[in-house]
């Protein structure tokens, strides 16, 4: 007879053949190349390939950290079938690091302010804001070597049970905003702003690499490709539009990482929803992706950053002008079909940091700026109600202002002097304490 550790010997050498067989198309350990599985199998995570017999795609749910523990698809995987659920979420049962410079703004200007203005209780309530998880924008070059700090904060945090992501924007493109003007940035072609730009990619490759332990979420360059898929009449977009697509290209590349999620910015459902824009973003998306090399840590695209719309709302507000993709949930759906026909996978992330009702007086669905009437929405989380969202984020820090309304600044934009603006306003990505309030006071669910 046989003895049981025989046996037991026996049947895991077989579950290691059958596994290296797959496993080595998977990728494995120091692999950088694709990561595709055999035919019948998918990538459930990085370094190790599931059979399946329903598997039809690995490119759906290939893109999991390494780091991360399936939740839905389990141990066993001989036959549940990858869909395009988010059974591979990449960001699943994560918390999103709460950074200190977002709730130092909060601690130390705004709960003070309030409660100097005598708003005790909304001082409270503020305090309770400083603690939600928000994306840190690296804005400018000098705000790379922050990712070290914030990320030893999240080592120590993870170490003591936490299960933190680091969630930061890559948001330094040469001629930045080129459809606006309130948020145009550090660089420019004419002064060497594409190899500046790598360098700022390169360094937060290093940064990040620094710290193999600790998983990251990047949000790539707001506004960038949607400018390129509607504003390409605006003379700044069109000479910017070649430097666009190459640092992208440069930026998906360097920064495919074992411990990195990015997700490439889509604009919302007012701007690339409308029938006319949604099939040439998604296939400009998907170019780049491709001639990137499908970049693994590419999950998908992130929405609404920095707008307003609801991310599933019965009744289309008026503004949105007969668009029937009026909400986040009708466009991300609406956009995953085209996005996977042409090989784009179609995860998302949406930006509920202001939305939680919509504005009141909005005169325009494309106006952004310090729109009135605002207020804070879904908390941060994994745990969404559609598949095709990986989860809900909030990635612009409610209170950091949109753009000055100062007309004599040089970065002034009209939209925010219109009516539905919110005035006066400081210079974008300052501290703007009444639209801080104002959000606040709105915040649905409340604070
Ligand atoms: C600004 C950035 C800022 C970001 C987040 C953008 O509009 O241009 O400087 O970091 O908003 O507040």
């Amino acid at each position: 007879m046989m003895n049981t550790k025989i046996l037991a010997a026996v049947a895991l050498a077989s579950v290691a053949h059958a596994q290296s067989q797959l496993y080595g198309q998977c990728g494995g350990i120091g692999w950088s190349g694709a990561t595709t599985c055999v035919s019948g199998a998918y990538c459930s995570k990085i370094n190790d390939c599931n059979s399946s017999s329903a598997a039809t795609s690995a490119k759906t749910t290939q893109t999991t950290l390494a780091t991360t523990t399936r939740t839905t698809s389990g141990a066993s995987q001989t036959t549940s079938k990858p869909t395009a659920t988010n059974s591979a979420n990449p960001l699943a049962g994560k918390t999103f690091y709460a950074n200190p410079y977002y709730s130092s703004e909060i601690v130390s200007i705004a709960a003070p302010s309030l409660s100097a203005a005598g708003s005790a209780a909304l001082a409270a309530k503020a305090t309770n804001v400083a603690k939600v998880g928000t994306f840190y924008w690296l804005d400018v070059r000098a705000k790379v070597p922050t990712i070290a700090t914030f990320a030893k904060d999240v080592r120590t945090k993870n170490a003591q049970g936490a299960n933190l992501v680091l969630p930061l924007v890559v948001y330094d493109l040469p001629e930045r905003d080129c459809a606006a003007l309130a948020s145009n940035g550090e660089l420019s072609l004419a002064n060497n702003g594409a190899a500046l730009y790598q360098q700022y990619i390169d360094d937060i490759a290093a940064q990040i690499n620094a710290f193999p332990d600790v998983p990251f979420v990047l949000v790539i360059e707001p506004d960038s490709l949607a400018n390129l898929v509607t504003n390409l009449n605006v003379q700044k977009c069109a000479n910017a539009a070649d430097a666009y697509k190459t640092l992208t290209k440069y930026a998906i590349k360097t920064l495919n990482l074992k411990n990195v999620v990015m997700y490439l910015d889509a604009g919302h459902a007012g701007w690339l929803g409308w029938p006319a824009n949604i099939t040439p973003a998604a296939q400009l998306f998907a170019q780049l992706y491709k001639d990137a090399g499908s970049p693994a840590a590419v999950r998908g695209l992130a929405t609404n950053v920095a707008n307003y719309n609801a991310w599933s709302i019965s009744t289309c507000p008026s503004y949105a002008q007969g668009n029937a993709v009026c909400d986040e949930k009708k466009y991300v759906n609406a956009l995953a079909p085209i996005l996977q026909a042409q090989g784009f996978p179609a995860h998302f992330i949406t930006d509920t940091g202001r939305n939680g009702v919509q504005p009141t007086k909005q005169q325009a669905w494309g106006d952004w700026c310090n729109v009135i009437g605002t207020g804070f929405g879904i908390r941060p989380s994994t745990s969404t109600d559609d598949p095709l969202l990986d989860a809900y984020v909030w990635v612009k820090p409610g209170g950091e202002g949109d753009g000055t309304s100062n007309s004599s600044s040089v970065r002034y934009d009209a939209h925010c002097g219109y009516a539905d603006a919110l005035q006066p306003a400081p210079e974008a990505g300052t501290w703007f304490q009444a639209y801080f309030v104002q959000l606040l006071q709105n915040a649905n669910p409340a604070f």
